[in-house]
Order: C-alpha cells, then structure tokens, then sequence
C-alpha cells in the first residue's frame, strides 16, 4: 500500500536520516523502535510532509494513488496530498485550547476538507464515543486529563479520514496509570483493520499489536521483522544492546 525509498534528511550539518527504505501493507500496524535521537520522529514527520527530506520517494497506491518525489524541485504541489492521506497523533496532543473536544475533532473536516458540518458533527461525535469520550464532548481541554486528551487527539486524526494513522510517542508525555487507556484505544484501532506506524516505546504493545517492528540507529533502519521474531533473535548489535536496555 505504502512504498518508502531512500528518506534523506538533514539538519543543517546533521544528516538524520540516511536512506530510509519501508514497505507497509494495508492494515500492518509497522511500530518503530530506537534509541533516543535515532530519526524516528523525523521519519514519521517526513511520510507526511511535515518535514521536508531532501531526496527519497513516497507512493501510497491504494484510493488516490500518489508518487512524491522528494528531489523534484516541484515536489511543494504535492505536499498537501501527501499529508491528506494520513493522521497525526502528537506526543504533546496538540489541541486547540480554547475549543472543546468536540470542537477539536470537528475542525480538519470543516476548516480543511470543507465539509458539511452537520454530517462532520455526527462523524466526531461517533468518533469521540469510539475512544470513550461520549461524555466528555463539551469539555475543554484544561478539563481533561492526559489520556483523555489525547485520546480525542486520535478521534481528530482519524476524523479527516486518512488511509494511514501515525503516531508519535503517544503515551510518553502520560502519567504511568493513564497509559493503558491511549494503548487500549490505539489496539482497537489496530483490530479494526486501521494502517497505522507507531513510535513508542511500548515493548509490550510491539508484541501483543504490531505485524513488523522497526529498530531504526543513526538515521537507518539496522533490523525489522516479526515482534516475535525480532524480541527473541535479534541479530543486529545495537538491536540487542536498545532491547536488553528496555527490559
Ligand atoms: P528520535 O525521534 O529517534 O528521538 P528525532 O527524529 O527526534 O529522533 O531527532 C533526530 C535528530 O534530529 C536529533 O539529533 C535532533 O536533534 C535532530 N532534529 C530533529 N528535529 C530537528 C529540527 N527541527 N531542527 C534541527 N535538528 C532537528
């Protein structure tokens, strides 16, 4: 569904990513591991044009198919379809303060797609009641805690109807006893057949949810394959090394 080639990303003298190259099917839930500073939220940036890389190619082939290339100097006219085919889940949430949840999540499909808001309302109030918000809709979000925000962050990632749900370190910035709720949304997305990239450090949600896991070093990707496979041989030193450190 979604073919990554040779992702080069550099910041200023810093090159971050070094010729990322991924393949992900639809409804694979693909979760990226790797030490701190590895590029692992750049690349995820980067499959939805909120970074810029310098060189590589992004195709998504299902629905509108699309081919960006990122060295083409034309490559700007491409940006906003790229970044309509997926949604983005912060690790700071993002919300507007001053609207409330449901206002939250009505906001993409209104302001961006220009739909009818009578029919988005509907959209976002079946949506919040999905991540167990339904009674919560009117709240701001200084009335939330953090895993309710954020779950309304992913109703509003999922309201403008993206073919690919990213996700970056969505429970990091969560207290301990607050985690479980975000990882138990985001696994009922997964059953329900969503495509989605996770960064997390999450060992335990790799195993129960992810089809591939991705272990990314100094801008490349050392190792991917099975959680099952990966957990229990992995061949790559610094794979054993980020592994062993997370246990
Ligand atoms: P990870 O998510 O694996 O921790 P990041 O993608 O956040 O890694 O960062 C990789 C490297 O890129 C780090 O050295 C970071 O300082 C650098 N970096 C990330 N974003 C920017 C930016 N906007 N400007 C300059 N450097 C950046």
């Amino acid at each position: 569904m979604i073919k990554v080639r040779n992702i080069h990303k550099t910041f200023g003298e810093n090159p971050v990513l070094r010729g990322i190259d991924l393949d992900i099917e639809k409804g694979q839930v693909v979760v990226i591991l790797g030490p701190s500073g590895s590029g692992k939220t750049t690349f995820l940036r980067c499959l939805n044009a909120l970074e810029l890389p310098e060189q590589g190619t992004i195709e998504f082939h299902r629905d509108n198919p699309i081919k960006v290339d990122f060295s083409d100097r034309s490559v700007r006219k491409s940006i906003l379809p790229l970044r309509r085919k997926s949604g983005m889940v912060f690790q700071q949430y993002n919300l507007f303060p001053h609207k409330t949840a449901l206002e939250n999540v009505m906001e993409g499909p209104i302001q961006v797609q220009k739909r009818d808001p009578k029919q988005v309302r509907e959209e976002a109030l079946a949506l919040l009641r999905k991540v167990g918000l339904a009674d919560k809709v009117d709240l701001y979000p200084y009335q939330l805690s953090g895993g309710q925000q954020q779950r309304v962050g992913i109703a509003r990632a999922l309201a403008i109807q993206p073919e690919l749900m990213l996700f970056d370190e969505p429970t990091s910035a969560l207290d301990p006893e607050l985690v479980q709720d975000v990882l138990n949304t985001m696994k009922a997305l997964a059953n329900e057949g969503w495509t989605m990239v996770v960064v997390t450090h999450e060992i335990k949600f790799a195993l129960e949810v992810a089809d591939l896991v991705v272990v990314m070093d100094g801008g490349v990707i050392v190792e991917q394959g099975s959680p099952q496979s990966l957990f229990a041989h992995p061949k790559h030193e610094r794979t054993k090394a980020f592994l062993h450190q997370l246990r």
